[in-house]
């Protein structure tokens, strides 16, 4: 593709940091991350924030780990800020307090997405490995109160909880939000390690989606409220991150600027890093974006397929994981010739139990809550 026919990024999503206080069975962050000593410092975040303005980006998600264990994220958000972006922060609100949330609302974050494990105390700490689940619910109370913020609650669900989606829902909509958003855990990274614990039935999945539209009904005109299916039982694959090198452009905590957060596993990728680059070199020139871009590497069924420009051949590091080929159709789609291996996949994972594996960072920090289970 050249430099013209490729748009700018419409994302920047920073993993500011890759601490944090949970230990969720489902994170998708990779299995090896980066410690504190080779976090970018606030001054290169700051110089990012402001290439990423010049190059168009309109969003700025927050992310990590837990972007408030940054003890300079009030800075950070400022300086998106002043940079003009549209700042959304995605947080477990440990580590939040009255004075933090004015001082992030008064710095400019203009939305906060926050997480639920479950709807019961025990079951939620048990799947974030941490007692986190009363602190959210007390924080909830104050986000709600923070007029200057928009608010979406994030349910993520799996084989352990879905059963309760109606109570979580249920529990969400006390919180006030305006959005509420139903995510099914994506397997990748801490997730895919878990993947025979957390994949639901295809009972479960039916269930839920009734107990969903029920609850969209319901709810429509106040809060809006929408779900992401689990590829593993869809038709055809999530146009995953827009389209490669398309819409989405991901900052790990080292600085490495990759596609998609996933994108690592894929061998033979170089990652370039924004202490060495401008961001728009980054996105129209390096390699790691270029791989996927357009739709020259692409096999049948993909190449000759009237889909490939709404789902772009779905998932690079799925097809990888499950495949072994970075460049073969994703087998969540009914039409790749692997779709049965994902199928059983799916189906035998329901049938096993496994012990739960808790993410943990490699290097420890001292910010980390006591670990509980
Ligand atoms: S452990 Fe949980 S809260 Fe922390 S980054 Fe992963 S999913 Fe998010
Ligand atoms: S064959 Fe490829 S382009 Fe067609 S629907 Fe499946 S993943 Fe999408």
């Amino acid at each position: 593709m050249t430099e013209n026919s490729i748009p700018p990024p419409l994302s920047l999503v920073c993993e500011v940091t890759h601490r944090c206080p949970l230990h969720c069975v489902y994170c998708s962050n990779p299995l090896v991350m980066q410690g504190q000593d080779a976090e970018l410092p606030t001054e290169v975040w700051i110089k990012v924030f402001g290439e990423a303005a010049k190059l168009g980006v309109a969003h700025l998600h927050l992310t990590g780990g837990e972007p408030l264990a940054r003890h300079d994220i009030i800075d950070l958000v400022r300086a998106g800020r002043e940079a003009g972006l549209y700042i959304n922060m995605i947080t477990s609100a440990v580590g939040l307090n009255k004075g933090r949330l004015q001082a992030l609302a008064d710095a400019g974050l203009d939305h906060i997405q926050l997480s639920l494990q479950d709807a019961e105390e025990d079951l939620a700490n048990r799947w974030a490995g941490a007692r986190a689940h009363s602190k959210k619910l007390e924080m909830a109370e104050l986000i709600k109160t923070e007029s200057r913020l928009a608010f979406t609650v994030n349910i993520v669900v799996h084989r352990q909880n879905l059963d309760r989606l109606e109570k979580m829902i249920a529990l969400a909509e006390s919180m006030m939000p305006q959005r509420i958003e139903i995510a099914h855990v994506q397997y990748y990274g801490w997730a895919l390690k878990n993947r025979d614990l957390l994949l639901p039935t295809r009972e479960q999945l039916d269930s839920s989606i009734r107990v969903l539209h029920e609850a969209q009904k319901r709810l429509s005109g106040r809060i809006h409220l929408q779900a992401v299916l689990p590829d593993y039982y869809a038709r055809y694959p999530k146009a995953c991150v827009g389209g490669w090198g398309q819409q989405l452009l991901l900052i790990d905590p080292a600085g490495q600027a990759l596609p998609c957060h996933s994108a690592g596993l894929i061998p033979g990728m170089t990652f370039d890093n924004v202490r060495d680059h401008d961001l728009s070199w980054i996105w129209y020139k390096s390699s790691a974006f270029e791989r996927f871009r357009g739709d020259d590497w692409m096999q049948d069924p993909c190449r000759s397929c009237d889909r490939k420009t709404i789902d772009f051949g779905g998932c690079r590091c799925q097809a990888m994981q499950i495949l072994g080929d970075p460049y073969a159709t994703d087998p969540a789609c009914s039409l790749s010739p692997h779709h049965d291996e994902l199928v059983a996949i799916a189906a035998a994972a329901s049938e096993k139990s496994s012990d739960m594996v808790y993410r943990i960072l490699s290097a420890p920090t001292t910010e980390s809550t006591p670990f509980l289970y």
